[in-house]
C-alpha cells in the first residue's frame, strides 16, 4: 500500500506500530485498565448521575444513567503488558461493588451485574518507572518519527476533536500542503439533530432511513430480544451502513447490547447471525464460526 502519510492512532497499540517502523523505538504508552459494571437503573433514585468524589484509593467513581441502565466505574490499574481483549480483575469488580454499595438505594450483589467490561487507557509512559497511574499524564502526544510516521496518543475522549485537528494540520504541513487548517469545529457530526424520545434517537437523521427499511420490509420491525427495544432493522442497518462484519460488531459496538446486558446479547446472537448470513451471504459454517467466536468474547462480560 502506498500513501503520502501514515497516521498511527491505535490507542494502547501505538507502540506495536512504532516498533514495526523502528524496532528500537521507545515506548510511548503505559496502559491503564479501567473496568465498568452495568446494573439495573432501580439502584439509583432519580435520573441524575452521581459522582463519588473520594474512594478508598483516593480517586473518583461515577454512577451514570445509560440507555435505561446504570453504568458504574471505573478503576485505574496500571499494566505492564496488554492483551487484545482486556479482562476485568476480580479485585476491580469487588472494589466497584463495595464502593457503590454505600451510596445506592440498596447494595448491588454480583448477581445484579448485567455486564462487566474492561478498557485500556493509552496513558503517556513516564520517563522513569512510576507505580501510580494518577501521576501519568492525561495529555495527548503527537510525534513524527524519522520515517515520517505520525503518531497521536494519550489524551481523552473529550479532547478527540482537538487531537484530530492537530494531527490533520501537522500532516498537511509535513506534506507541504496549503496553509488551510482543520475546520472540524464548524462541522456537525453525521446525522446530528436534537434528541427525541424515540428509541432510535441516537441515530439522528439516519432514523428516517431505518424507518424506510422497515417500510420496505415490515418484518424488520420485529424485536431482536425480549426486554430491550432493539429491532432486526438495526442489524440490517449496521451491516449496510455501519460497516459491521461480525456478530460482535453488531451486538457490542453498534447496538451496545453486550455492554448493557450480556445474557440478553447471548440470547440475541443466533437471530443476529441469521440476519447477517442473509445480508453478507455467509454459508452455515461461517455463521457457526461467527457465533462461536462471539460466545467466547461474551462469556467475559458475565460474572458468576
Ligand atoms: C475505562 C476507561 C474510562 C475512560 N474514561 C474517560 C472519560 O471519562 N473521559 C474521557 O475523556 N476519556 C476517557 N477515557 C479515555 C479514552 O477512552 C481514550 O483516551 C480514547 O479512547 C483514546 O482514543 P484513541 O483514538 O487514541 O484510541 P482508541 O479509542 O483506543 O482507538 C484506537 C483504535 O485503533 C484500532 N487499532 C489498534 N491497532 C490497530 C491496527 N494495527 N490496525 C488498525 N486499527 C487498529 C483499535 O481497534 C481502536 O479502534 C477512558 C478510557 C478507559 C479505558
Amino acid at each position: 500500500m502506498k500513501a503520502k502519510s501514515v497516521i498511527n492512532a491505535t490507542g494502547v497499540f501505538v507502540d506495536d506500530i512504532l516498533k514495526m517502523d523502528n524496532p528500537i523505538a521507545k515506548a510511548l504508552v503505559r496502559p491503564s485498565q479501567g473496568v465498568h459494571l452495568v446494573i439495573d437503573k432501580s439502584f439509583l433514585a432519580g435520573n441524575s448521575a452521581m459522582l463519588i468524589p473520594k474512594t478508598a484509593d483516593g480517586r473518583v467513581l461515577f454512577v451514570v444513567p445509560w440507555y435505561d441502565h446504570l453504568v458504574v466505574g471505573t478503576t485505574d490499574t496500571p499494566l505492564n503488558s496488554h492483551a487484545e481483549e482486556p479482562i476485568a480483575l476480580e479485585t476491580e469488580i469487588k472494589f466497584i461493588l463495595d464502593t457503590v454499595a454505600q451510596y445506592l438505594e440498596r447494595p448491588p450483589a454480583r448477581k445484579d451485574v448485567l455486564s462487566v467490561f474492561a478498557g485500556l487507557r493509552p496513558l503517556a509512559a513516564p520517563k522513569e518507572g512510576s507505580a501510580s497511574t494518577k501521576e501519568l499524564s492525561r495529555d495527548h502526544k503527537l510525534i513524527v518519527s524519522a520515517s515520517g510516521l505520525v503518531t497521536i496518543t494519550g489524551g481523552k475522549w473529550t479532547t478527540y476533536r482537538k487531537m484530530a485537528a492537530e494531527t490533520v494540520d501537522l500532516v498537511q504541513k509535513n506534506n507541504g500542503g496549503d496553509k488551510q487548517t482543520s475546520d472540524t469545529r464548524n462541522i456537525a457530526l453525521h446525522g446530528s439533530r436534537p434528541p427525541s424520545v424515540s428509541h432510535l434517537s441516537a441515530y439522528g437523521t439516519d432514523e428516517d432511513l431505518i424507518m424506510t427499511l422497515v417500510g420496505e420490509q415490515p418484518e424488520l420491525k420485529n424485536a431482536l430480544v425480549n426486554g430491550h427495544g432493539y429491532t432486526l432493522a438495526q442489524v440490517v442497518w449496521a451491516v449496510r451502513s455501519e460497516m459491521a462484519v461480525t456478530v460482535e460488531d453488531v451486538l457490542a459496538r453498534r447496538l451496545r447490547l453486550l455492554f448493557l446486558d450480556a445474557s440478553a446479547a447471548i440470547s440475541a446472537a443466533p437471530v443476529v447471525a441469521r440476519v447477517m448470513q442473509r445480508e453478507l451471504g455467509w454459508d452455515d459454517t461461517q455463521k457457526e464460526e461467527q457465533l462461536e467466536s462471539f460466545y467466547k468474547i461474551a462469556y467475559h462480560y458475565k460474572i458468576n
